[in-house]
């Protein structure tokens, strides 16, 4: 008897040369048979006129509160997504949410290095950069994120953190930028020299190619290709969306976040706390506000409200994205496969939540097959994660599927695990599931956590 089977609909499963009408089957979170099924299931779901793809994973969201908040569950789990990267994750409120809350997710999480906060300075030493990544680990995180763009460390502690990370083979994602660079090309040239051959991911390649450094966004995403392509130890994401997502926190007067800095350059503000109480009046920076158990970019009036009642600790979105140059990076490619791994969305809390929406546009448009959006958006991301159950429909697989109507551009059906979560396009998951280093298991047991210890292979 099978858990759960999924009848009448087209499957495609790239990594197991899958494109045709096929039923699904599932038991005990895995999958069961592929074909025809001959045994009964509890429960049978008829998804005929829609694609039966392997799970989407998003590479990069905001779950925890450094960025986001418990809302980026069902926000992520609305669009079909079934397996979230969450880039600066907090065992509190992720251990909260998939236990009190969430929407079935799969969660894995990395542990933000920000000086001030969870390091001493950004000039740390080895040791203490040794000890930030054991505790991560042993806290749940699968690896660090180096907040450089926002939080900058001096060139030596980066490269110390990432020569760190791969000896404890601890997953490193990289916001390109530190005391001597930015978040912009400069920053990118910089991040993969520090990395030398040892693995990295750059998150959300787009956001340095937005024509800060020459003026020119395109020709900017153009040098991030031919270096990306020339350092194959790094793995990479990028999103299409015109928003990015900060944060509007101001100390003595002026924004923390260097991003926030840029973005108000960038827009002709002054790069100070009344430059950005100016720039969310003329409703150029949208801040993050609650509305009906959602994250939204607040209108001006709601958004200065809201700012002012968290004491400008709120989350904002610029639109500062060139969208030409964010295409141009999703779709590019080298001698066959895409330059850029993933598709990703740095969003969750972060409203912005357009995988699936923006990822199959591009299929409408030709841009792209089906299958390259299942590469982008499923097969490409769990191996970069190194999650070899994870990113096709195998027999024996994670039971993890995503269910697209491709005419309407949307998700209708999507299963984590094993248990639904996403049911006709409403969100029917609860709680979810930890991935977690070896190192992380006694973590997420003590706290009474649905966790998976995962070992992760090489990198690609
Ligand atoms: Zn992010």
């Amino acid at each position: 008897m099978h858990d759960l089977v999924l009848t009448g609909g087209h499957l495609l499963d790239p990594a197991n040369d899958a494109d045709g009408p096929a039923e699904l089957a599932i038991r005990d979170g895995r999958i069961s048979e592929v074909g025809r099924v001959t045994t009964g299931a509890r429960r049978t779901v008829d998804v005929s006129g829609h694609y039966v793809l392997p799970g989407i994973i998003d590479s990069h969201t905001h779950l925890s509160r450094h960025f986001g908040s418990a809302e980026g569950h069902g926000m992520v789990a609305a669009t079909g997504v079934v397996t979230a990267l969450d880039m600066a994750g907090e065992i509190q409120d992720l251990a909260r949410d998939l236990t009190g809350g969430g929407a079935g997710l799969n969660v894995a999480y990395l542990h933000p290095l920000v000086p001030g906060a969870t390091l001493w300075s950004h000039d740390p030493s080895e040791d203490e950069i040794a000890g930030a990544v054991a505790r991560a680990l042993a806290s749940g995180a699968v690896g660090i994120k180096l907040l450089g763009g926002h939080y900058p460390l001096t060139p030596k502690a980066t490269a110390q953190a990432v020569a760190t990370a791969a000896a404890r083979r601890c997953y490193v994602a990289f916001h390109v930028g530190t005391t001597a660079t930015g978040s912009d090309i400069r920053g990118l040239e910089e991040a993969l020299h520090l990395a030398a051959d040892l693995p990295i991911h750059i998150a959300h390649v787009n956001s340095y190619c937005r024509g800060q450094t020459t003026g020119d966004p395109v020709a900017e995403a153009q040098r991030a290709l031919d270096l990306l392509a020339a350092h194959p130890c790094a793995v990479s994401e990028s999103y299409l969306s015109v928003y990015n997502g900060t944060s509007a926190r101001c100390q003595d007067g002026i924004p923390s976040s260097a991003v926030t800095k840029t973005c108000l350059r960038l827009g002709n503000f002054e790069q100070s706390e009344g430059g950005l109480e100016a720039a969310i009046r003329a409703g150029y920076a949208r801040i993050h506000h609650q509305k009906d158990g959602e994250i939204v970019l607040a209108p001006p009036a709601d958004g200065l409200e809201t700012w002012r009642a968290l004491g400008t600790d709120a989350g904002v979105s610029f639109p500062v994205n060139h969208i030409p140059s964010a295409i141009l990076l999703a779709t590019a490619r080298r001698n066959g496969p895409f330059v850029i791994d993933g598709l990703s969305t740095d969003g969750g809390a972060i409203p912005r939540n357009f995988l699936v929406r923006h990822g199959l546009m591009l299929v409408q448009m030709s841009a792209w097959t089906l299958r390259d959006f299942v590469v982008k958006a499923s097969l490409n991301p769990a191996r970069m994660l190194g999650l070899p159950a994870k990113g096709h429909l195998g027999v024996g697989a994670d039971a993890d599927v995503t269910v697209v109507d491709l005419d309407a551009g949307r998700a209708r059906w999507s299963v984590a695990r094993g248990r639904v979560v996403l049911a006709d396009g409403r969100v029917e998951g609860r709680g979810g599931t930890l991935l977690v280093s070896p190192a992380g298991e006694a973590a997420a047991r003590s706290r009474g956590l649905a966790h998976e210890v995962i070992h992760r292979e090489g990198w690609r």
